[in-house]
């Protein structure tokens, strides 16, 4: 088919839920994408930051396609060697204990709630079971996780939502203080706001947040599904704010372009979610997981400091575009806010122009794969500043 009549039938055929930007991705190497028309881009997405090494590595698709000929699926009623490696190298890494796989960011959100929601109900004997998150957060789009999403635009049409939530401030330390109360089982939180504008948190709050938990009993969730796997420059955004959750939720970064995220648990509920309690066919697919372990065994402390250097690196040189009024964010995941154009309208001029870039809220986002090259960089980087030149 041509791409024409792909984005047609598109059109006819699959529902709306998306704005596609014009271009119909046909083949992509490493921070390259080509389309179906031969067109090339320097890719600044990472499929929404998913893509962690890029687009078809080669140590990932011979690991993943290795696994593929070997063993695709046989349920979570069996064993299977992948799934063990990928919960080894996450628990050793962040000192944590055991892990849930699902499939998605909302799955790994889900999977927080609920144990979050068990614990409360079992191990302190909450009735009514609350749950605080932050304004203008963002957790996923099933009917518990768009709930915990603290952004109005999110709470129409699909009442009744669950009870149990409660919005704070981000930031705002007092009013966290105010809203815990005997009911609370656990605070959520991004540490960088992806979807609400790549805003990152004050390292006073997020302290006082993970005290305010310790000391009420209560479960401190880092939802890391944008942040994590090495995005910000570290495994976990939270290091740099120096805490430790109780639930760390992951997902995008993790498969290197496959459906795998969960969640890890420390010792206070490592334990609370039993046989029967919580589930899903494909979590901890091994091909997935294979994935996983080829992205985190490559992403080691060598690695981690090349993401960090190469998010100053393109942060220095944004910063002397003059239309770039700030740069927020860490690592590889930035937030641009610029003056003299819609971050919408910049996105659609630089894919026109051959960069793939993205929007949150009202500033720019980008996030490539953290292999980008400096090359690539900087050829990205030129088609955004004639964009917004
Ligand atoms: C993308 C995202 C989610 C939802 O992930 P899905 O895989 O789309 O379900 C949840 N939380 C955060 C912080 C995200 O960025």
């Amino acid at each position: 088919m041509n791409s024409n009549e792909i984005k047609k039938l598109d059109k006819e055929k699959i529902v709306a839920t998306y704005n596609r930007y014009d271009m119909v991705a046909g083949s992509g190497k490493g921070a390259r994408c080509i389309s179906v028309d031969g067109k090339e881009y320097i890719d600044f997405t990472a499929g929404i930051g998913v893509n962690s090494l890029g687009f078809c590595d080669d140590g990932w698709v011979k690991a993943v396609t290795e696994q593929l000929g070997r063993l695709q699926h046989v349920s979570n009623l069996y064993y299977t060697e992948p799934q063990v490696k990928v919960a080894k190298m996450l628990t050793e890494r962040t000192g944590l204990e055991k892990v849930f796989f699902g499939n998605s960011g909302a799955e790994a959100n889900e999977a927080a709630i609920k144990t979050a929601r068990k614990y409360g109900s079992v191990s302190k004997g909450i009735e009514k079971n609350k749950i605080i998150t932050l304004n203008n957060s963002f957790h996923g789009r099933t009917m518990a996780t768009i709930t915990a999403t603290g952004q109005e635009g999110y709470h129409k049409y699909f009442t009744p939502f669950l009870d149990g939530f409660d919005y704070c401030d981000a930031n705002d330390i007092q009013q966290l203080e105010k809203l815990v109360d005997e009911n609370t089982c656990a605070v959520m939180m991004e540490m960088i706001q992806g979807e609400g504008g790549v805003l990152n948190l004050d390292e006073a709050f997020v302290k006082a947040a993970e005290r305010i938990c310790a000391e009420k009993d209560i479960l401190f969730i880092a939802d890391e599904v944008q942040t994590g796997i090495g995005r910000s420059g570290k495994l976990f955004a939270y290091e740099h704010f120096g805490v430790v959750p109780d639930i760390v939720t992951f997902a995008k970064g993790i498969g290197g372009g496959l459906p795998i995220g969960g969640a890890i648990f420390g010792k206070k509920c490592c334990d609370v979610l039993e046989p029967g309690n919580h589930g899903t066919t494909y979590g901890g697919n091994p091909v997935a997981c294979a994935g996983a372990v080829e992205v985190l065994s490559r992403i080691d402390d060598a690695f981690l400091g090349d993401v960090a250097a190469k998010g100053e690196y393109i942060r220095e040189k944004l910063l002397d575009i003059p239309q770039v009024k700030s740069v927020s964010g860490m690592g590889l995941m930035l937030g641009v806010e610029i003056e003299g154009k819609e971050a919408g309208q910049a996105v659609s001029d630089a894919l026109e122009k051959g960069l793939m870039i993205l929007t949150a809220k009202d500033r720019v986002r980008l996030l490539p794969p953290l292999t980008i090259t400096y090359e690539e960089l900087d050829e990205g980087l030129k088609i955004l500043k004639d964009v917004l030149a």
